[in-house]
Formats: structure tokens, sequence, C-alpha cells
């Protein structure tokens, strides 16, 4: 599933591909905005807010789409034949790109004066510019008997993140995943380091956290079940959290995150 480093990354090559040119077809495949049409309308410009994505179009209209688990926009010239099939959700092109937004699995069309709507629930963005530490910790606390695992992945708390910043972050502040919120000591240094992975992966695909880049080797716990832990060899655990049926993957180590 994209994280916010993934998001931020789709939104820049949105931006280049469509920001500042008119559009000269749109093609909305879900049913809801079947008979939508922005042909003519200029693209303003795409923002992404945590997991979300924002397009903005002349005559105050946004579209608001989310890659969910395995969504994808696609970039290419004009014209040229995208795969996608009848997984295409939603079609926006100029006179020189055409982005093709497959398996969305969220897309609206709004009135940019009500984003809010559709983001006004998230808490700070982990990669914005209005980043707020202080408040994504006042967001954490309010569900003190909440696990640490859960509320992190909980956007109204912060937004940006997924199961493997979560994984990462929580081994690198010695944290087990269960241990309720209240009990968590330094909720900014946790939330100061997540902002601090995504930031450093925002500009390049993939999940590098241990500042090694080779690809058996580019992360602590996430994808390492049953294999040593890098800092004390205990083999790292795998297990779901969540409330039943929205149950997420999660893995840690046993010794460096003792509960
Ligand atoms: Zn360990």
């Amino acid at each position: 599933m994209p994280e916010g480093d993934a998001v931020y990354r789709t939104a820049a090559r949105l931006r280049g591909a469509l920001d500042g040119q008119v559009l000269t077809r749109s093609d909305f495949r879900v049913p809801r905005h079947a008979t939508a049409d922005l042909t003519g309308r200029t693209v303003l410009e795409t923002v992404s807010r945590g997991k979300h994505l924002l397009t903005r179009v002349e005559g105050g209209l946004t579209v608001h789409t989310h890659l969910r688990m395995d969504g994808s926009w696609q970039i290419a010239p004009a014209g040229r034949r995208v795969a996608g099939g009848d997984q295409v959700r939603l079609v926006l092109a100029n006179s020189r790109w055409q982005a093709v937004g497959v398996r969305l699995g969220m897309v609206d069309l709004l009135k940019t004066a009500e984003e809010s709507r559709v983001v006004g629930h998230l808490g700070p963005d982990l990669l914005g510019d209005d980043w707020d530490p202080a408040e994504a910790v006042r967001r954490l606390r309010r569900t003190p008997d909440a696990t640490i695992g859960e509320a992190l992945l909980d956007q109204r708390n912060l937004a940006g993140i997924g199961t493997i910043y979560r994984a990462e972050t929580l081994f690198l502040r010695g944290i087990w995943p269960w241990r309720r919120v209240g009990d968590v000591e330094d909720l900014e240094g946790v939330v100061t380091l997540a902002r601090r992975l995504l930031d450093a992966n925002k500009l390049h695909a993939g999940t590098v956290t241990t500042g090694d880049r080779r690809p058996a080797n580019q992360t602590w716990v996430y994808g390492r079940a049953g294999r040593p832990c890098r800092r004390c060899g205990t083999r790292i655990s795998r297990g779901e959290m969540g409330a039943q049926s929205q149950e997420r993957l999660i893995l840690w180590c046993g010794g460096c995150q003792p509960g």
C-alpha cells in the first residue's frame, strides 16, 4: 500500500504533467461522476495531503483521488495506449501528456472550497509544509488507551504513515507495538522520527530506513519476518493488529521492543 512518501512523489509527477495545461480530455469511469467533463479547464496544481491527492482545476473544482491498496497514476505522452483496461478509473489529459488513474480507491469531484469535506479530518501531514509535531502528539494523546501501533496508522492523528513506516519507526524507538499510547514516554520523538524517515524517502522510490540502499539491507524489520534482528539477533516477529476485519501487518523484534 502506498504510504505518504509515495503519494508525495505521485503528486509531483502529476504536477509535472498537468499543471498550467488545458485539459483536452477528462474521463471519469466511476458511476457517481460518469457525466463530469473538465475539458477546456486549466489544471492549477496537484497537492498531497497525507495519502490523499487533490488536483485543483480552473473554475473552483478539485479532483480528489486516493490510491488505497494498490492504485496508481500512470503518466505517458498523450495518445499512447496505457495498460489498465477496465481498472482505469480516471483519465486527465492535455495536448502533451495523459495521466491515467488505475485501480484508484477513491475518485471524487468537489468544489475546491469544500476540500475540507474529504481531508479536513486528517491530522498534521508528515510531509506537509505545515507539519506540526505538537499537534500530532496532542491528537495521539486523545486516545491514551489505544495501542501505539494502531494510533500511528490512524490518519486523524497524523497523516502519511502506513504499515512500513509504523513498523520501522517503532523498532527504531524500541517500542512494543501494543504499548498503550498513554505509556509511551516520548511521543514527540516518535512522530519526529516518522517524519524524518518519510522525508528521507520522499524523492526516490522504495523505503530505506537503515541508510543502506542495497535491496536486502533497506529495512530493520519490515519484510524480514523470521530473519535475525540486525541489532540483537532475535528473530523478527510478524503479526497483525487492528480491529477485526481491519487487521494490518506488523513486524517487530521481541528483543529490541520488549512487551
Ligand atoms: Zn532486536
